[in-house]
């Protein structure tokens, strides 16, 4: 697979570590736990938005780019690094937060992403909820072009074919140190949302036919739905990456048991499963995406649907930052009495 004919900057510096788990797979008694720490990608707290950023930051720089637009949920962690991004190669950006989650703490909508958002210095517009937000941000594009900027539109989540091929390399990497480490891979588990990692990851093992199963964990859409976005995008992936033959299908597989209340709403799985890795292994999870996708995960090994003898990696995609918007559920009590 050839990914050197599309504009790319740098942003991560080397492979994200794969690492065992010892203290969890022997706390839960099943399958080998393993984690790819693409948690650790290193702009501004990390995550998985990052490694898209390398290719439309790159697509945006050659495009004659100014100005950065894209949109998310308040607490947006591809709004946080891709306002980073853009600060590293000298673009200015603006960002729409669309109050997804409503009636939540002060913390929320304040805290976390927010507080690095402010920090980083974007230009912030709020949205409220349940508007066409990629219809708006075309709206703030028209604005921008008439004030002779040229900007540059990332959709939500960054999850196109351009920003896909970022988890084609994560894909990619993930294969080939686990043939360097010798270690049978049985499933890759993360968080799916706006589809981008899914659909670029699956492209990227099927199309190196590197046969790992992957099951994405949906933090929103029903499972039909979820499946159904992620094939669309893994298409045009694999279009866009000219592999030969057609994309299977059968490669996407989701799981949208662990969604709870709905995007961003907390869940007592999402709360055990964030402390459970930090007081066994020291790792921290979010509470949006990786928090519910691990549920599922220690929630699908406690019920036998992987057995021990077994080689599981959950795919860490970040968001640790959230976890500050989260003060009033993760930790209700305060530790000081003042
Ligand atoms: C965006 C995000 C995801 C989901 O990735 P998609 O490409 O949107 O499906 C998972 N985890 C974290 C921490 C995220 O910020």
């Amino acid at each position: 697979m050839n990914l050197t004919r599309f504009a790319r900057v740098k942003l991560t510096p080397s492979a994200t570590p794969l690492e065992f788990l010892p203290r969890l797979t022997k706390h839960l008694g099943g399958p080998d736990l393993y984690i790819k720490r693409d948690d650790h990608t290193g702009l501004a707290l990390g995550g998985n938005k990052t490694r898209k950023l390398e290719f439309l930051i790159g697509d945006a720089l050659a495009k004659g780019a100014t100005h950065i637009l894209t949109q998310g949920a308040t607490q947006s962690n591809h709004v946080r690094q891709t306002i980073a991004a853009a600060n590293k190669f000298g673009l200015r950006s603006t960002i729409l937060l669309e109050e997804r989650v409503s009636g939540a703490h002060d913390d929320y909508y304040a805290n976390g992403n927010v507080l690095l958002d402010q920090l980083l210095g974007a230009a912030i517009e709020t949205r409220p909820a349940g508007l066409d937000m990629n219809r708006e941000m075309e709206a703030v594009g028209e604005r921008l072009r008439g004030a002779g900027e040229v900007p540059y539109l990332i959709p939500g989540g960054g999850s196109n074919a351009i920003g896909a091929l970022g988890y084609v390399v994560s894909a990619l990497e993930l294969a080939a140190q686990a043939n360097e480490q010798r270690l049978h891979i049985d499933c890759v588990v993360h968080a799916t949302g706006s589809t981008g990692t899914q659909a670029g990851f699956v492209t990227g093992i099927e199309g190196s036919n590197s046969r790992i199963p992957v099951l994405g964990i949906s933090v929103r859409a029903p499972r039909e739905k979820q499946e159904e976005n992620v094939r669309r995008l893994a298409h045009e992936t694999w279009e866009l990456l000219g592999i030969r033959g057609e994309f299977p299908d059968a490669a996407v597989a989701v799981n949208a048991d662990y969604v709870g209340g709905g995007y961003g709403v907390p869940t007592e799985g999402m709360i055990e499963a964030v402390q459970l890795l930090a007081r066994q292994e020291g790792i921290l999870l979010d509470p949006v995406y990786t928090g519910k996708a691990f549920a599922g995960l220690v929630d699908l090994i406690r019920k036998g649907h992987f057995r021990k003898g077994e080689n599981l990696v959950f795919l860490h995609t970040g968001g640790a930052t959230g976890l500050f918007a989260y003060r009033s559920i993760l930790a209700p009590q305060p530790a000081f009495a003042r």
